[in-house]
């Protein structure tokens, strides 16, 4: 099978219930529960199968709660016997604080697990996903996962309440558990997120200052990244750091979409959601990155305006910090005995 040199991932949404309560979500509040509309074991099987045909080699599992399905474990084991060399798995890690739930999920293939944190301490991180006890679980679930021999990757999903807290949230990321592949998230203002923006809405121009005092620890503490961490941020935000923002630069970049399935089973493409999401300012032509920038999200700009993105006129020297790539060559051993 031929492979991309860049990882791609087929991202496959398998149900929008979820055990936390998380007011930011980018889901509304009213399909939390909807148990009954999960996608079919027959339909994810048949968008894993599309996806790798596709080249990717990354199944992604995401929800909703994917750990709420009792057929995961069959899900992930389908996807293995389709040939993906990984096999990821997003939750918020609430059961996979239980060692032999997450030892079930590694035996059936899952290699890689992406893990929820959003606050540094415990009354943060609960108050956040509503569900007392959760910061407790969430770094067991960390330790289960090293316990494994898996990959542990972490979503920081910011917001009012927690983003003068990045660098403390890193400090347990990159600092005591030296996780190396993480994506700290600006807000998707839709789902519960817009409906609850009074409370938990936070501007560009508030979180940048604390993004770059992050990047400061990152570098001082010689922590190494995997690829890039920041999401959903535009390159104007901090130019400094565009080299670490993903969800920018396809076009002309010669990378390929990677594929998206909906729980319907309807296959999207994540640049195409990305793309009817954005908007830019007429300046934006201006800009050195204008070809390759997506601009920023329509919703961003009905609740704060569009006058925080300006123009970058020339390129600035990009923030150093450690490369790591330790997954990538990992992958590319696999892939070498796969070909
Ligand atoms: S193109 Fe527009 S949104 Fe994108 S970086 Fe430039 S000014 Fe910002």
């Amino acid at each position: 099978m031929q492979h991309s040199v860049k990882p791609r991932n087929c991202e496959v949404l398998l149900n929008y219930d979820c055990n936390a309560r998380c007011r930011f979500c980018y889901h509304p509040d009213s399909v939390l529960t909807r148990a009954q509309d999960r996608m079919s074991f027959k339909q994810a099987a048949e968008a894993l199968y599309r996806g790798r045909l596709d080249g990717a080699w990354c199944a992604y599992l995401i929800g909703g709660e994917i750990t709420l399905r009792p057929d995961l474990p069959k899900i992930i084991k389908a996807a293995k016997s389709i040939g993906y060399p990984y096999i990821q798995v997003m939750s918020n890690g609430l059961k996979l604080a239980d060692f032999n739930y997450a030892r079930k999920l590694a035996d059936a293939g899952a290699n890689i697990f992406r893990l929820s944190i959003h606050g540094h301490k415990p009354d943060l991180h609960d108050y956040l996903v509503g569900v007392p006890g959760s910061f407790k679980k969430i770094l067991k679930a960390f330790e289960n996962v090293l316990k494994l021999n898996a990959e542990l990757s972490v979503n920081i999903a910011l917001n009012r309440h927690n983003y003068k807290f990045l660098e403390e949230i890193l400090k347990i990321v990159a600092g005591k558990f030296k996780i190396e592949d993480f994506n700290v998230i600006f807000p998707h203002y839709s789902g519960a997120m817009s409906e609850h923006a009074e409370e938990f809405k936070v501007s560009v121009s508030q979180a940048a200052p604390y993004a770059r005092k992050s990047l400061e620890y990152l570098r001082s503490s010689k922590a190494a990244i995997e690829d890039t961490i920041l999401i959903n941020f535009s390159p104007c935000n901090l130019p400094e750091a565009a080299h670490l923002m993903s969800e920018w630069g396809p076009p002309g970049s010669g990378a390929k979409d990677d594929p998206f399935f909906h729980m319907d089973g309807q296959n999207d493409r994540v640049h195409e959601i990305k793309k009817r999401l954005c908007v830019k300012n007429k300046a934006c032509a201006g800009c050195i990155y204008d070809s390759k920038c997506f601009g920023f999200e329509k919703k961003y700009a009905e609740l704060f305006g569009s006058r925080e993105f300006k123009p970058v006129k020339k390129r600035v020297p990009a923030f150093p910090l450690k490369p790591s790539h330790r997954r990538l060559k990992r992958a590319l051993e696999i892939l070498k005995k796969d070909v």
